[in-house]
């Protein structure tokens, strides 16, 4: 992965609005660190017999508008600057889709696909038994992310209402159905990039959406759940990838026809990169891809200075967090190329997380259409939002959503009296 500082990119981010929006520099100063980090040490003796000892992270960054929230990820580069990055990115991200929470986000740096099933309910739960006093339905809430899913969220709240004495489903999101978790949330972050999707294209290229041709990186949850959504839109995914590598279209004009076929082929083959009939591409091949609109749902620092320059998508619709990095940003604005920030286009996942423990704590389980149909309404509304403020003030989208969601931000601490 690319080494750049994924924390010094946020800053560097927060930094691009001080020009338009003033802030407070008391209130600057407290935003730009988290105000509270927390690493921790996992001694683990695997089954193999082999003791190891992982490093896990907290990372807390702002509860002026509610509760922290943001979820957690396995990797084996996750760090302490990642962690920050990414909590302050929730502390924006729920800022803009105006859910009454604040931002986190934790991780395990690990290669979970080195580890037994065993093995990783034992890291869980060892995980969570040490920052048990960090997080909880009112304090800090996490969720699934990178290589970490709904099994995960399982052992979390198991773990944690056992530490309770009581069932908590309320202290983590990204649960299972069946105790607790919402219908719709593990499609959720997917729609919702598909809708940002759907109405940039109607904004921006003035087209329809069967007219529209996607390449998307990455194939778990949020990239394959974009993929499907993109297609019940009518959409032409014509390429796509994950780790191991990317399969396109052989034919430039053919596009992948049905999403339970390319589904049952990846899980049969173990990767997208195994497909028959397409060519195989690299991920760096993906990334220039000839196409309407790139979803780039991998990981951070994808689009570089290195190669933004080879760019062919008239539109990037950011679905990962932080895969571009701000100076690769300019390169884009400089060719023409319309940029639809992670802040806003993923923030379907918290959306319906916060459903869910709206859910949670009201004992109450809504139909998958309600969830869908509210998802629909706040995605809907918050791109409008920060394309209006776009237009008004004169700024490209990703300095239009982070100016929207420090000024509610900013507006949350002056006045609860943060100083
Ligand atoms: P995931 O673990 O389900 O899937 C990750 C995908 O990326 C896999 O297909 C994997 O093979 C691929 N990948 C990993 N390394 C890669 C590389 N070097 N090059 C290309 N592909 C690579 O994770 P996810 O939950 O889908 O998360 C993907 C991104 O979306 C992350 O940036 C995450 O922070 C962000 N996100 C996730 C959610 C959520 O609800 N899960 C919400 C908002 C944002």
């Amino acid at each position: 992965m690319n080494q750049e500082s994924a924390f010094d990119n946020a800053l560097a981010q927060l930094a691009s609005i001080t020009d338009i929006v003033s802030i407070d520099p008391e209130y600057y100063e407290i935003l730009k660190s988290p105000r509270r980090q927390v690493i921790v040490s996992l001694p683990l003796k695997l089954a193999s017999g082999l003791a190891v000892t992982f490093t896990g992270y907290r990372v807390q960054h702002n509860n002026a508008r509610g509760p922290y929230k943001g979820g957690i990820r396995y990797h084996p580069s996750v760090s302490l600057d990642e962690v920050k990055a990414l909590s302050m990115w929730m502390t924006w991200k729920t800022a803009i889709i105006d859910v009454p929470f604040g931002g986190a986000k934790g991780g395990v740096a690990v290669d979970p696909f080195r580890l037994s099933n065993d093995d990783l309910e034992r890291l869980t739960r060892k995980y969570l038994t040490t920052i048990e006093r960090d997080i909880g339905p009112e304090i800090d809430i996490p969720a699934p992310d990178l290589n970490t899913n709904p099994q995960t969220m399982a052992w979390i709240m198991n773990e944690y209402s056992r530490m309770h004495g009581h069932n908590v489903p309320a202290c983590v999101t990204g649960k299972p159905v069946e105790i607790g978790g919402s219908e719709g949330r593990v499609a959720a972050t997917g729609r919702g990039v598909a809708i940002c999707v759907r109405e940039a294209v109607k904004k921006y290229l003035r087209k329809e959406m069967k007219d529209v041709t996607v390449a998307v990186q990455g194939f778990g949850n949020v990239g394959s759940n974009t993929v499907e959504a993109l297609m019940e839109c009518g959409a032409k995914v014509t390429a796509i990838s994950d780790v191991a590598g990317g399969a396109r279209t052989k034919n430039p004009r053919a596009y992948f026809e049905s999403f339970a076929s390319l589904q049952n082929s990846v899980q049969k083959l173990g990767s997208v990169s195994k497909i028959s009939d397409a060519d195989q591409i690299s991920n760096e091949e993906l990334l220039e891809s000839e196409v309407d609109v790139l979803v780039p749902a991998a990981l951070e620092n994808q689009i570089t200075e290195k190669n933004a320059r080879k760019i062919r998508a008239r539109m990037i619709v950011e679905a990962a967090n932080g895969p571009t990095t701000p100076f690769a940003d300019k390169l884009l604005e400089k060719n023409g190329i319309t940029l639809i920030p992670d802040i806003l286009a993923n923030s379907g996942g918290v959306l319906v997380s916060y459903f869910e423990w709206v859910q949670n704590f009201s004992r109450d389980h809504w139909a998958e259409e309600t969830v869908n149909a509210r998802l629909e309404q706040k995605m809907v509304h918050a791109f409008h939002e920060v394309i209006s403020l776009s237009e008004e003030i004169g700024v490209d989208q990703r300095r239009a959503a982070l100016v929207l969601a420090v000024r509610r931000v900013v507006a949350a601490m002056k006045l609860s009296g943060w100083h």
